[in-house]
Formats: C-alpha cells, structure tokens, sequence
C-alpha cells in the first residue's frame, strides 16, 4: 500500500500496457506466412468480428484468411472491461420509440441469444476464460434515470433478462458505493478475462481451418467485373469472393463507407493490486459487472484475483495513459473511496467503435459485407454478429440487426473525429445537469454531497 486513506496519491510505477496482455496466454508469432492468391473469403481484422466470422466460414466449408494489421487481438479485443452483458446503448423504451415493439423487441432477444452463445461457446470449448455469470447492474447517476429504471423492469425481464429496480437504502446489498441513486440488476451475463477469452477463440479459428495472418494490412478492395473481389495488402493482392470488414474502431482508408460511419472514441483502464478477500466482497458482494448512466461512463468489476478494473470514457481530446490513470483514479475513488491506499498496477486504453444512431450494424455495402459499431458493448455482441456475418456469408440469414440502416456521420468526416472534443463538451455539461440532485447519502438522508461530477 502507497498511500494512507486521507491522502490518495496514483502510485507512477504502474505498466502502461493492459493487464489482460500480461496474464493471457502467448500467442505464436503469425507474421511472414505465406498468403493465398485465391480463397472463398477475406476477412479484414483480428479481433473477436473477424475470428468469429472466419470460424464460421471455416466451419461451413469454406476457404477463409484473416488479415490483421498488427497482432491479433491488438484491436480493443484484448483491451477492454471484460464485461460481457446483453442489450445496447439503449434502453428498452427508447429501442421501442425508435423501432417498433416488434423490431425492438427481436433485437434485444437477440442480444440476449448472443450472451448465452458466448457462455456456451467459453464452456462447450473448456476455454479457461475467468467467465463468471453473475449479471450486471446499471446504476444511476441521476434521479431521473432510477425512475427509468423502474420503468424497465417489466419489458427486460419479459424480453429475456430477468430484472430488478434496487433503491438507494438497499444499494450496499449489491455494490460498495453510495455514490448512485439506485441500481437495475440483471441477472444475465457477467464477466470475463479478455485476453484468455480471446486466446480462445484464436483457437477455435484455427482449429475450425482459417488461416490466420498477421502484419498485413488491407489497402482497398476493388470489385472486377466478374463479381469477385481484389483485396490489395500491404503483402500484395487476394481474390476472393466474398470480404467482410471486421476492423470496428480501427476501420482505415481499406474501407472508406465505413470509416465515414463509424467514429473512433477513447476509453481508458486502470487495474489496481489484488485486494483483500473481505474488501472485495464490499465492493462487490454478487461479483457482478456494474456501469453507470453517465455519458462519460464508468464501468467496473473486481477479477478473478481480486483486482479493482476500472475504466471509462474520461477524456474526448487526444490524451495519454498517464493523464487518463489519474482521472480513472479520482473517478474511482469518488464511487470506492474504500480503495484509497491501494497501488494500481496498470494503465491502457484502446479505441470503441461509436455509430451515430448508437448501434452495432453489420450489412453489405457493393457488395463487401461489415459487421462493426459496438458502441463499447462488443465483448457479446461482435463474437455473435462476426458469426452471423460469417453464416450470412456462406449462405445463411442475416439477423435482425441488417434491417437498421448505418447512418453516415452528418459532418465532414473521413475518420479523424474533430468534433469529438465540443461534442464531448455538451455530454459532459447534461452529466453534471443531470447531477443537479445528488444520492441522498446519509443513513438519515440528510447529506447532500454526492460525489463531484467528473
Ligand atoms: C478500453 C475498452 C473497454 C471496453 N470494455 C468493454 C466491455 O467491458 N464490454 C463490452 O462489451 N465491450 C467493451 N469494449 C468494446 C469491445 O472491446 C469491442 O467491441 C470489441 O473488442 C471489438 O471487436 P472487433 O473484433 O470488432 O474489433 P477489434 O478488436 O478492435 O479489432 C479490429 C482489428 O482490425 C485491425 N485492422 C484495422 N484496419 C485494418 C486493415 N486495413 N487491415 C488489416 N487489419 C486491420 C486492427 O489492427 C484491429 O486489431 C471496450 C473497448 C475498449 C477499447
């Protein structure tokens, strides 16, 4: 321990690197083999869209080869919270208002399919990926929001994720924090090691029959007048015929129409030491997975050994792991002052993949279909849609999710998102609106100091 509890001061010799990479598996060194001139499909990036796919490619009997730029998994797939959750951005009143009960409701169904196809896949596999399906809890930054909460209840739990509104008083049954005005549990879903996970499901690629690359980059793709498609690389070109773009957050000039569509937005880690047995159970006495209702979110979990993971969205101007490790370390101790004294141990970030209606889409644009757009919830959701756009590819249906329309980004935009700092101004400014009346804190409820809006 560091620091005392009256004096919290970040530690400076945490890793600048994800913990996941340190306690994942290596993985071979799969740079410099030799690519195919010719195959059935060209999946474009190496995280758990791309692998997926090419396992259900493979698996369906077709010649596949994953292009990665860098190593696979670089992509946020090795970087993120681990939270593996149902749902999307939002919440089911505001899926009904924009798509119908019908069209709302099958898509929310479907996020829930993807969460029990995840676990399956981890278990069915004897992937050792720390999977713990204790659910997740929302938790309110503002009182408007744990009225909403109540609201949702009856339609999560009838769409598949059975739910319950908790209030203040009773908060402390289920996280260590008085910093919210009421939590939504859902007993759906969990937490997960990524980097495990994603060793994983490397495997099960490769097992299936993808050929796996990297240290490729894709440099465009181009249709011929047969139909089939030329993938230029940094390594010379492939014909295929199909592609799919798996490259979310990282989309680059390979794919122009997706890169004007989707908007690359920074989220940040930090993990602290292992804590003690009892304080653990404190912070998190279900092990569940929380975040909270924030614009700039945080979200968190205590690991398999006890470590404090916390992360979220802290800054929307170009920053550095060691700006972001002291803001996460403020923001955490504001909801978890119990951790004051508690070295961390890591910093990372990495890049979410934000569409403008804020959801995930996978469709065929001339031809070369995408599965991308997590909106920061991929761990469930691209594992799935990455095997949709795969089944889709070699013969199968697309999911519901093909129905929604992929928005282009209403401003000048060919991927360098310069309105992100004023954007990210106004969300700030509605968080700290939405604040204007704190949890009410004190046993008898007559506190009126909440934590300072970050
Ligand atoms: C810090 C952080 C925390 C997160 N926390 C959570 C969470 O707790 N729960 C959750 O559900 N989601 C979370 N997410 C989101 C989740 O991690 C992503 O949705 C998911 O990993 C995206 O997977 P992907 O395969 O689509 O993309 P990625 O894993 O990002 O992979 C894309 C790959 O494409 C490659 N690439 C790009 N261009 C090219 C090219 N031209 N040629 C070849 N390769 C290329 C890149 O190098 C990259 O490796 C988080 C994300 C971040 C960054």
């Amino acid at each position: 321990m560091a620091a005392t509890p009256s004096t919290p001061k970040l530690n400076r010799d945490y890793e600048r690197r994800p913990y996941w990479h340190a306690t994942m598996p290596v993985l071979p060194d799969r740079s410099g083999r030799t690519l195919p001139d010719s195959v059935d499909a060209v999946v474009i990036g190496g995280g758990y869209t791309g692998l997926a796919a090419a396992r259900a490619l493979a698996k369906a009997g077709s010649n596949v080869v994953v292009l990665e730029s860098r190593t696979l998994g670089w992509g946020a797939s090795t970087r993120n919270g681990g939270i593996a959750h149902p749902g999307y951005k939002w919440g089911p009143a505001s899926m009904i208002k924009r798509y119908g009960h019908e069209l709302a409701a099958r898509l929310y169904e479907d996020s829930v399919e993807a969460t029990t196809f995840l676990g399956r896949t981890i278990q069915e596999n004897g992937i050792e990926a720390e999977l713990r399906l204790n659910g997740y809890m929302e938790l309110a930054w503002s009182r408007r929001d744990a009225e909403d909460f109540d609201g949702e209840v009856e339609t999560r739990t009838g769409w598949g994720t059975p739910a319950r509104a908790i209030p203040f008083e009773r908060l402390s049954e289920e996280v260590g924090t008085r910093a919210y005005h009421a939590g939504l549990a859902i007993d759906t879903g969990g937490v997960l090691h990524p980097g495990k996970w994603f060793a994983g499901l490397v495997g099960l690629a490769e097992q299936a029959g993808a050929d796996l690359h990297e240290g490729v980059r894709a440099t465009s793709i181009r249709r011929q007048a047969d139909g089939r498609f030329v993938v230029e690389t940094s390594r010379g070109a492939i014909q295929a015929r199909d592609v799919l773009v798996a490259t979310n957050a990282y989309t680059d000039g390979a794919a122009p129409a997706m890169r004007r569509r989707i908007i690359p937005i920074g989220s940040y880690i930090i993990a602290t030491e292992p804590l003690p047995e009892e304080l653990a159970r404190e912070l998190s006495p279900t092990g569940r997975a929380y975040f909270d209702t924030r614009n700039f979110l945080s979200y968190w979990h205590v690991s398999a050994d006890r470590r404090l993971i916390f992360g979220g969205r802290v800054s929307f101007f170009p920053t550095t792991v060691d700006r972001t490790a002291k803001l996460l370390f403020r923001r955490m101790l504001e909801i978890h002052p119990q951790v004051a004294g508690y070295r961390v141990e890591y910093s990372w970030g990495g890049k979410i993949g934000m569409t403008f209606d804020r959801m995930p889409h996978i469709g065929r644009s001339n031809g070369v279909t995408y599965a991308m757009g997590c909106c920061g919830s991929g761990v469930v959701l691209l594992h799935w849609l990455g095997t949709k756009a795969g089944e889709w590819i070699a013969g199968g249906a697309a999911p519901a999710l093909a129905k929604l329309r992929f928005p282009i980004v209403p401003a000048p935009y060919e991927g360098r998102p310069w309105f992100l700092p004023v954007v990210g101004e106004y969300f700030r400014a509605r968080d700290r609106m939405a604040r204007s009346t704190p949890p009410d804190q004190s046993p008898e409820g007559q506190s009126p100091e909440g934590p300072a809006p970050a």
